[in-house]
């Protein structure tokens, strides 16, 4: 490739969102380019994706690669472990509920990103490169990117999949705000004894929820949430000691536990910005949106903004609009979405942390209705899935 070259849409960023955009825009037969840097590590977390997410792996030709080796969830499981004064009784969903059909699938990160670089190496109208871009300079008609070999790029628009750090949203001009929670998420993966029946199980603590997700055989991903200092005291602890206290909290569940994998901290925060897109840069995923890892909606999201972006790129070639309409309607369509979802997992999470009664009392009717008031549980059901795009 010359040192130059022009291109109609590039996508900065190589994680699970940029990959699925560049996919998704690729086929609608925009000349693109995605700068996608390799990851440094293996990302040993697991994502547990909805039904309108699977739709959108199917319509990316994903999906068919990686079913052997995800686990369908059948049953969601939400048990009040929170100590609480008040407490609400347990509640369980079942696809049964809701057409049959699994609520979601989970995949180990590191599959997926391998399944997303394997498509997108091969897709046509797409040019990946394991580079980075090191400066974005967005123009009246063209961005302008310099890669960290020195190529330059001359695009009409921009897709900042970038991470919660975005360069791209820093050049947008875009400003957002990130606030730390006082809780880590501790991540690893374990072989049990017992069969877990494709349930996924939530026990809501005071610190945060802990959640088990199925994986193929008898594995389970887990997601502890806890305050910073205890995560990091049960990340350092020898695997016997861990293996009990995780067996005590989990109320033995799984059985016992044969093998545990790594274990890794990930601090939380939450990151909003005023718009998903300004000028010729639209932002999808992390670099739009970040979301404590509750209810498994941080990709999910991040999926319907490639879904998004890709629909009105496609919809463009027919109605010639400009690079700038589009990333301009993509900010208003992605917009309810996007604080809906954010504002109901930070009200989960706090209403979780409180300790202010009346808060502890909603917490509980709320899952008391939801265990046996029918219409509230479609309701419920439907939100948990999440819309298509
Ligand atoms: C513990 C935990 C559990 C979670 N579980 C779930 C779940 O079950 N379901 C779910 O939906 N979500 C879940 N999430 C959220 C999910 O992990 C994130 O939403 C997702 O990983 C974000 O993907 P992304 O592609 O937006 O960002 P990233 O994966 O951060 O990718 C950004 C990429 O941009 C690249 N980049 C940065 N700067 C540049 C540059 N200048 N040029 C080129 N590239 C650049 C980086 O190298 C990186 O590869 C969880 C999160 C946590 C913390």
């Amino acid at each position: 490739m010359s040192n130059r070259k022009s291109f109609d849409a590039a996508i900065v960023g190589g994680g699970p969102a940029g990959l699925i955009a560049a996919i998704l825009v690729a086929k609608t037969g925009a000349n693109t380019v995605c700068l996608a840097p390799r990851p440094l590590r293996v990302d040993t977390r697991t994502s547990a994706l909805m039904r309108g997410s699977l739709d959108i792996m199917s319509d990316a030709g994903v999906l068919p690669s990686l079913v052997e080796k995800s686990a369908p969830l059948k049953t969601i499981r939400i048990i009040d472990d929170s100590g609480h004064l008040f407490r609400g009784p347990p509640v369980e969903f079942n696809c049964s509920e809701a057409g049959g059909e699994p609520f979601a699938r989970n995949f180990q990160n590191s599959d997926l990103v391998e399944a997303l670089q394997a498509k997108a190496g091969d897709q046509e109208n797409l040019t990946l490169l394991d580079e980075a871009a090191a400066a974005i300079n967005p123009g009246d008609n063209v961005v302008k990117i310099n890669t960290t070999s020195n190529l330059e790029l001359t695009v009409d628009l921009v897709i900042g999949a970038d991470g919660r750090m975005s360069p791209c949203r820093k050049a947008a001009g875009i400003s957002s705000k990130t606030s730390k929670l006082p809780q880590s998420a501790l991540v690893f993966n374990v072989d049990h004894t017992l069969p877990h029946e494709y349930v996924s199980t939530e026990f809501h603590r005071h610190a945060g929820p802990l959640t088990l997700v199925p994986l193929p055989g008898n594995r389970s991903s887990v997601v502890w949430v806890e305050t910073h200092e205890k995560a990091s005291d049960y990340k350092n602890l020898d695997d016997i000691a861990f293996t009990e206290i995780f067996g005590e909290m989990t109320y033995g569940v799984l059985g016992n536990i044969r093998a545990l994998g790594p274990r890794a901290m990930f601090p939380l925060s939450n990151l909003s910005v005023e718009d998903a897109g300004r000028g010729l840069i639209a932002l999808v995923g992390e670099a739009a949106h970040v979301v404590p890892p509750i209810g498994a909606q941080g990709l999910n999201l991040g999926f319907r903004d490639a879904a998004t972006i890709a629909q009105l790129i496609g919809n463009s070639s027919n109605e010639t609009n400009s690079a700038r309409a589009i990333v301009q309607d993509y900010a208003l369509r992605r917009k309810r979405d996007i604080s809906t979802r954010s504002g109901f997992v930070n009200l989960l999470n706090r209403s979780l942390l409180s300790d202010f009664l009346p808060v502890q009392m909603l917490r509980s009717s709320g899952l008391a209705a939801l265990a046996n008031i029918t219409p509230l549980r479609k309701v419920a059901i439907r939100a948990g899935i999440g819309p298509r795009v």
